[in-house]
């Protein structure tokens, strides 16, 4: 995946939908795909907000194990019926080598989250299930490590992987994680693959999400993923992140008034 081998600025198609090249891409949804109405009503907000794919978790990694799992292959269906609905195409997460395959069969593209980013065995497993795949950046990963993650993707024969950035662990409390926004830059330029920006997860608080996708767009990055959520206060997981109703337009605003190559 490095940059040496390919001069040129990778695009990867997910279902017809570019991320990369001279394209901003969002991407929107709930955390968590929790009931038909949640996530179609998500779907739509997304839409609203210029989203061309949907995000939705259907494997939810929790730091507890006590807190909502995800529904599985409920979740999935699911996915798929509000695909069909709106037309946008499924980003979702596979948390386990041994479901890829299930997921696959559903998914548009596999997110890898950042507590498997060294998940190896995972990672081999994506590489080889004919899926576009959206890598995020282990919390306490250096750059290196991301790329030479992707590399056991790629080495797979997969080369349609697409870098997150999500922040990292450091030793402010005042955000979930620190955006570490020079890493698009920075994994830009020693790799061809696109870099999109997640300000949910890094910031952790919906009042973070449009500044931090406005640095992210301001410094580069291929496009963001954003969650979105029709009632955050009854959310299954990470209500306090997702963007409400009233946040739609201002999103779609930051994604259309701001250039992808500034
Ligand atoms: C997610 O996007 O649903 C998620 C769990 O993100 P991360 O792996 O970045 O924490």
């Amino acid at each position: 995946v490095s940059s040496e081998n390919q001069p040129t600025r990778s695009e990867v198609s997910v279902a017809g939908v570019p991320i990369g090249g001279d394209h901003m891409t969002v991407v929107a949804g709930p955390c968590a795909v929790e009931t038909p109405e949640q996530t179609l009503a998500a779907a739509q907000m997304a839409k609203a907000a210029g989203a061309a794919l949907l995000r939705g978790g259907a494997y939810k990694p929790r730091t507890s194990p006590y807190a909502f799992q995800g529904l599985g292959e409920t979740g999935l269906k699911i996915l798929s019926d509000v695909r069909t609905e709106t037309g946008l195409p499924i980003v979702t997460e596979v948390v386990d080598a041994a479901d890829v395959d299930l997921v696959a069969g559903y998914a548009d593209m596999l997110q890898i989250g950042t507590r498997n980013m060294q998940n190896f065995a995972l990672l081999q497993a994506a590489g080889e299930a004919g899926r576009p795949v959206l890598l995020k950046r282990g919390m306490n990963a250096t750059i290196e490590e991301w790329l030479m993650a992707a590399e056991y993707i790629a080495q797979r024969g997969n080369l349609d992987i697409v870098l997150c950035e999500r922040g990292i662990r450091t030793f402010e409390k005042a955000t979930r994680n620190t955006l570490d926004i020079s890493a698009v830059p920075v994994a830009q330029s020693l790799s061809h693959l696109p870099v999109i920006v997640d300000p949910s997860h890094s910031g952790g608080k919906r009042e973070l999400v449009l500044p931090l996708s406005r640095a992210a767009i301001a410094a580069g990055a291929d496009g963001v993923i954003v969650d979105v959520h029709p009632t955050p206060e009854t959310a299954l997981c990470d209500g306090p992140q997702a963007l409400v109703g009233g946040d739609i337009a201002e999103l779609a605003r930051v994604a259309e008034t701001l250039p992808p190559l500034l």
